[in-house]
């Protein structure tokens, strides 16, 4: 037993403490489906596992409560497997060691040591488990739906069976932020843009210039999309567009970012310059383009670094200049970042593309981009806007991996019960929020529509990091408005 069992209130975080002994990183889910299967058993709450892995509980309505709506409180058993360099940790094996943390502001977290510590989502998993097992609650008929890998495929919910749920309202245990509710999420899709040709040959007196545009944040591209951090690849369609019409450029290579949801950090492009035009280009970009995005970016991204060179290797081979010419005016002209606000919501981002991946060499042009929505239509507005541009460039494209949006309703049964039993028990408002990036709630519904659905929870931060804490006071606050929200519905 570790310290944190003894903190209240005890059904949670006694719950917590015996999860925090179970392995259960994504991929590795058999220990913790047999610890609750187990521990129903022992408990006499009915359970099964479902072919996709995920975890199902009953629980029969408290008396006089039979003909309530039933509830399906869900959260997921997987946790991201994060550490320190230095620690020996193995997440297949060994127990989460906790501790308590106090910050500079006296407040109290539980940590774990080097290690994530898998509140995100064990505190949605120990919350169902405390409720379950307490035979002195109110609350009408209810569904525990644990969920299986989440955190990397979201195997669990993608392959859940239509209908499996008996639940008509959906209580999802995974928000990080106690006195927030989410209430709608983006859906996405990915958008390849393809094109061949042959490659042309090099220019007679040309030398290389290579450009480098390095040291931006990136980040998450639906959570810090609306932040204005720069994006590698629009950037440096701008310098690569102003070599081309001024000093006669050519272009070699292009390799901007590498991961699809990440805003791109990096981008590099090799380019061909007539001898006596390098020194000058060179100049150009280390001065007044640096100077440009650092007047431009500064404030956002204080180490962005730009630089040029001339090279000593020349290009071998080159993009045939009318190709390079559609391909550099689609990069310029395609929309990034922000379309749309949410109309009733209208500091939240609805619809939004990422320019995430530039691959071009003297023979392929590679563009990948993930375009999110909380809106179906509004996402396949923007992805027809691109492919508009990509196919001017007389570029293939295609879609792959779309997940639908839970598309927020401007008036929820249980949203405005919530909203009102927060006031009542806190004396404030409870802030209604929309997740721009993919929840499992949003393919939850596509298998169960219908449902009237939420997520909450209490008080995380950075999680799926080795610094991941969970904060002590938002539990007790988070689980007490839980119990009294089942005893209203
Ligand atoms: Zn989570």
């Amino acid at each position: 037993m570790s310290a944190i069992s003894n903190l209240q209130p005890a059904a949670i975080w006694r719950n917590f403490d015996l999860l925090t002994q179970v392995p259960r990183p994504s991929g590795h889910l058999e220990k913790i489906q047999k610890f609750l299967l187990d521990w129903a058993a022992q408990k006499g709450i009915e359970a099964h596992q479902d072919e996709a892995g995920n975890i199902l509980m009953y629980k029969a309505a408290s008396p006089g409560r039979e003909d309530r709506k039933v509830v399906t409180l869900q959260g997921h058993m997987d946790m991201v497997p994060q550490k320190t360099p230095d620690s020996p940790h193995n997440f297949e094996t060994d127990p989460i060691e906790t501790w308590i943390w106090t910050d500079e502001e006296g407040r109290e977290w539980v940590k774990a040591k080097n290690t994530t510590l898998g509140s995100d989502d064990g505190m949605a998993v120990a919350t169902i488990m405390a409720i379950f097992e307490d035979d002195t609650l109110e609350h009408g008929p209810l569904e525990g739906f644990i969920t299986a890998d989440e955190e990397t495929t979201m195997y669990g919910v993608e392959h859940m069976k239509d209908g499996e749920l008996k639940g008509e309202i959906l209580l999802n245990l995974d928000n990080e932020t106690h006195g927030e509710m989410v209430t709608g999420s983006a859906g996405g899709v990915n958008q390849t843009a393809e094109l061949q040709y042959e490659a042309a040959a090099a220019e007679e007196g040309d030398v290389a210039v290579k450009v480098v545009l390095t040291g931006l944040r990136g980040g998450h591209s639906g959570l810090e999309i609306n932040e204005g951090r720069a994006n590698a690849n629009k950037l440096m369609a701008r310098v690569v567009s102003d070599a081309i019409a001024n000093f006669e450029a050519r272009l070699a290579t292009w390799n901007g970012g590498n991961m699809r949801n990440a805003i791109p950090r990096h981008c590099e492009v090799v380019l061909s310059v007539p001898a006596e035009n390098a020194a000058e280009l060179a100049e150009t970009i280390n001065g007044e383009w640096r100077e440009t995005f650092t007047s431009e970016y500064g404030y956002v991204e204080k180490a962005l670094a730009l630089t040029a060179s001339v090279e000593e290797t020349d290009p071998e081979a080159l993009v045939p200049e009318e190709i390079q010419d559609q391909l550099v005016n689609a990069l310029m002209g395609c929309h990034n970042g922000v379309m749309r606000f949410i109309p009733h919501l209208p500091s939240i981002v609805e619809t939004s593309s990422n320019l995430a991946i530039v691959e071009i060499d003297s023979t392929k042009a590679f563009f990948k981009i993930l375009v999110r929505s909380s809106n179906d239509t509004q996402r396949q507005a923007c992805c027809d806007t691109l492919e508009a541009i990509w196919s001017m460039a007389g570029m293939k494209v295609e879609l792959s991996g779309a997940y639908p949006a839970w598309q927020p309703s401007p008036e929820s049964p249980i949203v405005e019960l919530m909203k009102q039993v927060y006031r009542e028990m806190f004396g404030e408002e409870n802030h209604v929020q929309v997740c721009h990036a993919g929840l499992e709630c949003s393919v939850i519904l596509s298998h169960c529509p219908g449902m009237d659905v939420v997520s909450f929870g209490p008080t995380l931060r950075s999680p799926h990091t080795p610094d991941e804490r969970c904060l002590i006071e938002s539990v007790g606050k988070y689980y007490n408005f839980v119990l009294e929200t089942l005893k209203r519905i």
